[in-house]
């Protein structure tokens, strides 16, 4: 019998089941695609390795678990107040993963959270109904209020009502011979970050530099236009060796991370039933005082805690 459904294995999901994991509890992990990491994944071409979603971390405040994942090693500095994983952010995914021995339903669509009695079901898209003591909800807002439309339809109302502002990642390899050697690389409204690295295991050799633009967009913008946008603005004319652009359609939310959204969240979690969590980056606190710099430590918190109350919750139903 199953303990713990986490239903989600992006980065969020995948820290709650790794505490599940270190509790020794009995869990099962539900995604839909046929890979973990949600938005994280990380591409390499002619020595440059590009992450197709958040490159530049806070610094992780859990070392040990960087220390249990074999990662210490494999982060770098980026400026002064952030690093990166070394092989990409995807690194960090496929060590949670590896250590996962709970099971694992890949390619499976949750549809419905339900209760039945005083376990929860879990409807999937194919029919197939499993039940859980406690459930860990770790999706984006449109898709954790569709799942909890029954269950909890005050909830499911709020979270349908998250707005996003989409944001465009450009990603760049240069050899350093072909930027001015200048650059006057100043943020703006349109371009809100532009971070780089000439660190190894990012670029074929330090003569090369790898860069990570920015681009808010209203409407569509195909790739070509995204790049030709950005090289024009910061005054590359010659041609990137590599180029690629990711749709971040679900970026910082429209409500801010003020006090609002903060209400807002915990409006929402007061509505739901005990033993059900919800987590995930829609639900952070603290906006990032660096623009582009990314919350990771905040999901992975946010994933070990919502399991650690899990384990709790099951343990007082039991007296
Ligand atoms: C291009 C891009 C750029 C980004 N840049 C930044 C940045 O600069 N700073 C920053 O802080 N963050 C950034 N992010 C976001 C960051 O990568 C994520 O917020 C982070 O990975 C946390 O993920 P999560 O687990 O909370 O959610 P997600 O990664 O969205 O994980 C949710 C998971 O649930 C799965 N799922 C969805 N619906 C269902 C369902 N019905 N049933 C089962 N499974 C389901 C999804 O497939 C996914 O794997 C970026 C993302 C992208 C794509």
């Amino acid at each position: 019998m199953r303990d713990v459904v986490v239903i989600g294995g992006g980065l969020s999901g995948l820290a709650a089941c790794h505490e599940l994991e270190r509790c020794a509890a009995a869990y099962t992990v539900i995604e839909v695609k046929g890979r973990f990491g949600g938005g994280i994944h990380s591409r390499s071409e002619a020595g440059f390795v590009m992450d197709a979603c958040a490159f530049a971390f806070r610094p992780l405040a859990d070392q040990a678990l960087l220390a249990d994942l074999g990662l210490c090693e494999r982060v770098i500095p980026i400026g002064a107040e952030a690093c990166a994983f070394a092989g990409g952010t995807e690194s960090l995914i496929d060590a949670l993963a590896d250590r996962l021995r709970g099971g694992r339903l890949m390619r499976m669509a949750v549809s419905s959270v339900g209760r039945l009695g005083n376990r929860f079901t879990i409807c999937l898209e194919n029919g197939i109904m499993l039940d859980a003591g406690a459930v860990i909800l770790a999706l984006p807002a449109p898709y954790a209020g569709r799942a909890l439309w029954n269950l909890a339809p005050d909830a499911a109302e709020q979270l349908a009502q998250f707005r996003y502002d989409s944001i465009l990642r450009v990603s760049l390899g240069y050899h350093k011979r072909d930027l001015p050697a200048c650059q006057d690389r100043v943020p703006d409204a349109t371009f809100p970050f532009i971070l780089s690295t000439d660190q190894p295991g990012r670029v074929p050799d330090s003569d090369h530099l790898l860069i990570h633009v920015g681009l808010r967009h209203a409407g569509d913008l195909s790739a070509d236009d995204a790049i030709r946008a950005a090289t024009r603005h910061f005054g590359w004319r010659a041609s990137p060796l590599v180029a690629r652009v990711d749709y971040w359609l679900e970026a910082d939310l429209l409500s801010e991370y003020g006090a609002a959204h903060h209400q807002c969240v915990c409006a929402i979690r007061d509505a739901l039933p005990d033993g059900l969590s919800l987590i995930g980056s829609d639900y952070c606190r603290e906006a990032t005082e660096i623009c582009g710099v990314a919350r990771l430590d905040e999901r992975i918190q946010m994933g070990r805690r919502a399991a650690r109350e899990a384990l709790a919750y099951l343990k007082a139903k039991k007296k």
